[in-house]
């Protein structure tokens, strides 16, 4: 690792290769440990630059957006952690996205104005939210490919070729591509119409969200034929806490961290919800949130739940 983080000091200004770098400071969750190396690309060639290096050293890396819905492990990542929000097209946060569109007089991205994160984490996990879906909107993606050997490609999918499906996609659990732009199908309307809906959308949120503590949204994916929110409000789980991880009082679909939960904390409640809730429905919860490092009850370092 001594001889990468050389060869990407070499390359990269000081502040944008950090060591040691608390992971807390780049989810939303704001808990978590430290990744080994923490690296910011400002431009593709920079991006290019760090993943060839990064493989032609046989490090392990992860790309993140906003770390809107990751937890890390309190052991911390020993790896590489490439951070593109703010950087090209993909690292745009939704948000800004959103009000561009609505500035440009283009409708459908209304949705995802509230969704915290990078557009290229919305593709990744094929965000959506009041009825919208990134795969109503997307038509096409712009990846780089790492090959094993270190050479990076520029390749792209179509709408099909991404295999998008309920908050997964094929791109999702393959840290060889990076998304870098999306080319989006939106329609024309009145710029105060959108902006209209987005305020709708957003009071919605506010009403019913526990925005206002860390969290990553949705712990938990909608189950076939239920609201992850109702079982677990039904098992009794509401308010449930461990340590500062509690079941939000709000919104139960939401775990949320008090303030200095530990994410191993935030781990054991997810894990006593999804018994709890299979214990009195029958259905087995499945995480929506990507867990980064290690946890117990798994054999990999790096997995996606
Ligand atoms: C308050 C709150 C509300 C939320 N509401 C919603 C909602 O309504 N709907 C919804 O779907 N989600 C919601 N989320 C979850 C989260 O915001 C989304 O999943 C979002 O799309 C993640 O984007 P990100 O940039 O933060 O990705 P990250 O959390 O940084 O990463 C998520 C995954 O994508 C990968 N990834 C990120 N960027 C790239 C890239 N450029 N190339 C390759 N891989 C990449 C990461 O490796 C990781 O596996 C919410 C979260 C919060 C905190």
């Amino acid at each position: 690792m001594k001889e990468l983080i050389a060869s990407l000091r070499a390359f990269f200004p000081a502040e944008d290769v950090l060591e040691n770098e608390s992971m807390a400071l780049h989810t939303t969750f704001r808990a978590g440990g430290t990744a080994r190396v923490f690296v910011r690309p400002h431009s593709m060639e920079d991006l290019k630059q760090v993943l060839s290096l990064t493989v032609r050293h046989d490090a392990p890396y992860t790309v993140i957006g906003n770390g809107s819905n990751l937890l890390v492990s309190d052991d911390g990542y020993e790896g590489v952690v490439v951070c593109v929000r703010g950087m090209g097209i993909a690292g745009m946060m939704n948000s800004e996205i959103a009000s561009r569109m609505r500035d440009a007089g283009l409708s459908g991205f209304e949705f995802a104005a509230g969704i915290p994160g990078t557009l290229g984490g919305a593709v990744i996990m094929n965000a959506g939210a009041y009825g919208g879906e990134m795969k109503d909107i997307v038509t096409r993606v712009d990846a780089l490919h790492v090959l094993t050997d270190g050479t990076v490609e520029e390749v792209s999918f179509s709408a099909e070729e991404m295999q998008f499906a309920y908050r997964t996609s094929r791109l999702k659990n393959d840290s060889s591509y990076v998304v870098t732009a999306a080319h989006l199908a939106l329609t024309p309307d009145d710029p105060e119409t959108i902006a209209k809906r987005m305020k709708e959308l957003a009071e919605k949120r506010k009403e019913k969200q526990p925005l206002e503590f860390a969290s990553a949204g949705s712990t938990f994916k909608r189950p076939e034929g239920h609201f992850a929110g109702a079982l677990i409000e039904a098992a009794g789980c509401k308010g449930l806490s461990v340590g500062d991880a509690q079941v939000s009082e709000k919104h139960a679909g939401f775990l949320i961290n008090r303030g200095n939960a530990s994410a191993l904390q935030i781990h054991q409640l997810m894990r006593e919800v999804m018994r709890r809730v299979y214990e009195n429905s029958g259905v087995t919860l499945e995480p929506e949130i990507v867990l980064l490092g290690s946890f117990p009850g798994q054999k990999e370092a790096l997995c996606d739940s």
